[in-house]
């Protein structure tokens, strides 16, 4: 599933090759002619997803500009939520938690000022990945036991590359930025993913049985496109 919006413009020509472009204003525009069936140009849209990214980085880069800092709002499932940092007296690892509407970080107080942010950001990091994968098994679960399908096993990665993905071998691998979208967002890319699990394409069959669990599918796609630079930890 690629994580940009595209435009999709057929041609009525018959002799007209299919082109990717990207613009800085119009975003990705993809021609194709008429008689091109849906799949092939998905598939050709995959195919060239490494290039389309490397392209829409070049015009806009995602910068963070996170300073970790008291009362600096991070998104976690759709909210955002004030950081409270507790320093502590023990030389023990940062952890993180939630806390009544309060991220809060428990940080030692032996950390040099300079690198308290580092340090917060890292405890960040290593909490949305654990919080991550616990909560996305359970939705996986919950899906794939709906549908009567198994995988093997789920990643939760720093890819920033793809949402979701589901490998031959039923493996499936989930974006650790999805920590961060809303949880009918997240349900939408588990319920895509597991549906790979039945479908290995983006037929119509395949798009009739994520409708069937997620009847907003288009409008939850629609948010990633939109989100995706938003979404920087
Ligand atoms: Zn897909």
């Amino acid at each position: 599933m690629p994580p940009f919006p595209y435009k999709i413009i057929r041609s009525k020509k018959l002799t007209t090759g299919t082109t990717i472009s990207v613009h800085p204003e119009k975003g990705v525009i993809v021609r194709a002619p008429f008689w091109m069936p849906s799949f092939a140009i998905q598939k050709f849209i995959d195919e060239k997803t490494g290039w389309i990214l490397r392209s829409l980085a070049k015009i806009k880069p995602t910068v963070s500009t996170k300073k970790y800092q008291e009362g600096e709002k991070h998104l976690y499932f759709g909210e955002e939520y004030p950081l409270k940092i507790k320093l502590i007296g023990q030389p023990v690892r940062t952890s993180v938690e939630m806390a009544e509407g309060l991220i809060l970080v428990s940080l030692y107080y032996g950390h040099i000022e300079e690198k308290r942010d580092i340090e917060i950001k890292d405890g960040l990091l290593r909490w949305y990945l654990e919080t991550g994968i616990s909560v996305i098994t359970e939705k996986v679960n919950l899906y794939t036991e709906k549908l009567g399908v198994n995988y093997s096993r789920i990643d939760i990665k720093k890819v920033s590359s793809i949402w979701g993905s589901c490998s031959p071998s039923n493996r499936l691998c989930f974006n650790r930025k999805l920590i961060m979208a809303p949880h009918e967002v997240v349900d939408y890319v588990v319920i895509h993913e597991v549906c790979h699990l039945v479908h290995r394409n983006h037929s119509s069959r395949f798009w009739g049985l994520v409708a069937k669990f997620d009847p907003r599918y288009k409008e939850h796609r629609r948010w990633l496109y939109r989100n995706h630079s938003l979404l920087s930890i």
